[in-house]
């Protein structure tokens, strides 16, 4: 736990997740990670800062990451539904398991990846889209996000509070929010999970050049946070 969110004996330490501040920071195998490590990285993902205390005084450190989780669908590393998995359904569950809901409810996109396949291994870069112009997509859609923004002080649509996305007039019609309002009341979904969700919304949007996120954006939103998209 030291390592990753700070402390040690002594004067406390910055842990990873304050190394990377402001950048990436990428846990593969992540549920290998103890649960005490991975239940502390939740204060900072939610305020950006780590707290340490100390019997002498406590001590803060930024923490502002992106932070990737990695996981494999089972303990053995194989595939799912893999014919050479010999994992029990409880050994599965419980291996995911050890990422809390209280975590994931801080985690805006799952991907399920597939397992590659030889001929994609070895198919040329040609008509996959460039990193480079991927970059160039990102920086147009952050731009958008900073100039929006800019009058309440704010640059990402990760940084802006759910209050002001909830207010006029950046609020989302009903029409637009109702399968999400419908999760929040049936319990599906965190308050959190709301606001995270609208965030997200508006990401999509600025990635395909729309000023305001449509009914789609928000299906999309709410499919990537749940792991349904495939
Ligand atoms: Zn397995």
């Amino acid at each position: 736990m030291p390592s990753l969110v700070g402390g040690g004996s002594g004067l406390a330490r910055p842990g990873a997740v304050s190394l990377a501040h402001r950048g990436v920071l990428f846990l593969d195998e992540a549920p290998e990670f103890s649960k005490g490590a991975l239940e502390a990285l939740r204060q900072p993902l939610e305020h950006g800062r780590v707290q340490l205390a100390r019997s002498r005084g406590g001590t803060e450190y930024p923490a502002l990451t992106q932070l990737v989780l990695a996981a494999n669908p089972c303990p053995c590393a194989k595939p799912a539904g893999d014919a050479y998995c010999e994992c029990s359904p409880l050994a599965r569950r419980r291996y995911l398991g050890r990422l809390s809901g209280p975590l994931l409810d801080r985690i805006d996109v799952q991907v399920q990846l597939p397992a590659v396949r030889a001929a994609e291994l070895m198919a040329g870069e040609g008509d996959r889209e460039s990193s480079a112009a991927v970059a160039r997509r990102v920086a147009t859609a952050r731009d958008a996000a900073a100039e929006r923004w800019a009058g309440l002080g704010h640059r990402l649509n990760g940084q802006v509070p759910g209050p002001d996305l909830r207010r006029p007039p950046w609020r989302l019609p009903g029409s637009d929010t109702a399968e999400l309002r419908a999760r929040l009341d049936s319990g599906s979904l965190s308050a959190r999970g709301f606001d995270r969700v609208i965030r997200l919304a508006w990401t999509i949007a600025d990635l395909d050049g729309r000023s305001r996120p449509v009914r789609d954006d928000v299906l999309e939103a709410i499919q990537l946070r749940t792991g349904d998209a495939t």
